[in-house]
C-alpha cells in the first residue's frame, strides 16, 4: 500500500502552471469566408527570426473549399505579433472568429 502511494505520487507530476505552448490565430478564407482556427506550437512551428524574435510561415486550409492560404507572422521574443500577412484570406480577431462560428453549431450549416 505504501509502495503504491509512492508510485502514484511519482507518476502524477503536478505542473505548477499549465503554460500554453501555443499561439492561436484565426483566419477567414478569401473565397468561401470560412473561419479557421490555427494553433501554432511555439516549439515546433516557430523559427528563430531576426533580433531575437520568431518567424512562422504556415499553410492553412479551410474545411469548406480547401483553398490553401499562407500565413507569415513575425513575433518578438515575447511572442507578440509584430507583423502578419495572409495570402488567400484575411486575419480575424478572436472575437470575429467566435462570432463567425457560434459554439456548438456547425459553421458549415446550410444557408450561411
Ligand atoms: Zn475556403
Amino acid at each position: 500500500m505504501g509502495l503504491l502511494d509512492r508510485l502514484t505520487s511519482l507518476f502524477s507530476p503536478k505542473p505548477s502552471k499549465e503554460a500554453d505552448d501555443a499561439i492561436h490565430i484565426y483566419v477567414e478564407c478569401g473565397r468561401c469566408k470560412s473561419a479557421v482556427h490555427v494553433r501554432l506550437d511555439k516549439r515546433h512551428d516557430l523559427s528563430q527570426g531576426e533580433a531575437g524574435g520568431y518567424f512562422v510561415r504556415k499553410e492553412i486550409m479551410d474545411s469548406k473549399c480547401f483553398r490553401l492560404m499562407t500565413a507569415e507572422i513575425t513575433l518578438d521574443s515575447g511572442y507578440r505579433v509584430q507583423a502578419q500577412d495572409l495570402q488567400g484570406g484575411r486575419f480575424l480577431s478572436k472575437e470575429e472568429f467566435e462570432a463567425a462560428t457560434p459554439s456548438g453549431v456547425d459553421p458549415r450549416r446550410p444557408g450561411s
